[in-house]
Formats: C-alpha cells, structure tokens, sequence
C-alpha cells in the first residue's frame, strides 16, 4: 500500500530516450508526473495484477482519454486477464481499454523476451500467490533486475545472476513468524537472494509502512553488505 512519504510500487526507467514503467501501484501516476507526462512513457509492464502494482493503470487512462487524447495507445505488459481486471477497475460494466493500451501477456514471451527501444527485457515467474513476473532490463552490458513480490525464489536468483542493482522487495519482517509462506521476502532473505546471484547492489523496496525499514536493511546487510534502502524519488545512474 502507499505510506505518508511514497506511492506504492513504480519504476521510471529512461535510456537513450526511451521510458519503460515498473508496475503502477495507487498514488504512482501522480508521482510520476514529477519526471515524466505520461504519453511520453513508451511501455508499462504490470509484474502482477495485486492492487498495489497495477491500479494507478486507471490514471493513464484517464490521462490519455483527456489530457493528450490525440496519442495511440501505449504498450501494456502484464499477466493474463490484466486488461479485465483494469477495465473492471476503470467502471461497470468492465470498460474496454484497448484505445489506451496495446496488450502484450507476458507468459507469451517468458522465454523469449522482448525487446522495447534497446533495452532487452526478460521475465521469470515468481513465487507468490498469483501469476507474478520479476522483470530483467538490460542496455548493453547494464542491467537491472526486479524482484517483483515473491517469497523464496531459485527462479529470482536465475533471472538475476550478475546483475548490476537488485531492486528487490523485502515485504515480510525479519522477527515476526505468522506470516504466510511463499508471499514475500524477509530482508534476510532479499540479500541472501542478491549474494547467491552475485549482484552489484541491492535495493530494498516494497517495505510496508508499518514495517521498521531499517531492521530490513540491517537484516538483508547481514547476507548482503551492498544493500540500500528504496526511497520515493531517488535517481539512481547506472
Ligand atoms: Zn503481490
Ligand atoms: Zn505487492
């Protein structure tokens, strides 16, 4: 969900002029706005259709529709049955987006990837609840990988072995058993999963607001020691 200082789950990525977005959780339209109208995003890829990765999809629309009603739609990425979830999410009766985004599901290319204004793109399922995709973007011999959500995960350490940044979701508290298995990563986890794939860095995102952020770093920082915290409006060069 959203905090007081941060939407919930979005990534801008730019190279060479082109922007791709990471999911598009509730609040990140409006947040995004900062760095970039919307018609100028190139391609949304949705990891899963959870509330909190994928709702603000409906701003874009609304953007579209009627702030720059003259642009074709826009590549959309996501798991099976993502445009009737969102046309669901838009109105009643479930609206039809296709004016507003060009729909490609992932589970067509899980093994090929694709390819979106010279970034390579690749996908590998998660382990979580729904069909859910960590996604791998590279430009040249730069890379990176986001976890998506996910409890413990071979496929994730695959997907992002030698990457440069591990944008990794560490959800689950450390010290707190109870919570369901296969969900999400403690931070101990997240950086046992960035040491086994040998990554440059890790980046601790997806951290609920009532979860103590720095009890995550400090936890994924004992299996990882290059590990950051995520934070709303951080730049990050690679
Ligand atoms: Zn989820
Ligand atoms: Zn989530």
């Amino acid at each position: 969900m959203p905090g007081p200082n941060s939407a919930a789950s979005c990534y801008l990525i730019e190279h060479d002029g082109v922007r791709i977005v990471l999911d598009l959780g509730p609040g990140a339209a409006g947040a995004l706005l900062r760095y970039a109208t919307l018609e100028t995003i190139d391609a949304i890829l949705l990891s899963h259709l959870h509330a909190d990765h994928c709702l603000d999809a409906c701003s874009v629309v609304v953007w579209h529709r009627y702030a720059a009603r003259s642009h074709g739609p826009v590549a959309l990425y996501g798991p099976v049955g993502t445009m009737q979830r969102l046309g669901a999410a838009y109105e009643q009766p479930a609206a039809d987006l296709g004016d507003v985004f060009d729909f490609h599901p992932m589970s067509s290319i899980t093994s090929t990837g694709v390819e979106i204004g010279g970034l390579r793109i690749s996908f590998a399922r998660m382990n979580h609840p729904v069909e859910t995709y960590a996604i791998r973007v590279e430009a040249g011999t730069t890379s990176l990988t986001y976890s998506a959500d996910t409890g413990i995960c071979p496929e994730l350490i695959r997907l992002a072995k030698g990457t440069d940044v591990l944008l990794c979701e560490a959800a689950q508290p450390d010290d707190e058993p109870g919570y369901p298995p296969d969900l999400h990563l403690t931070g101990g986890q997240a950086g046992a999963h960035a040491a086994a794939a040998g990554v440059g860095r890790l980046l601790l995102t997806h951290i609920p607001p009532w979860v103590n952020a720095d009890a995550q770093l400090a936890a994924a920082r004992t299996a990882f020691a290059a590990a950051e915290l995520a934070t709303a409006g951080m730049t990050y060069t690679l």
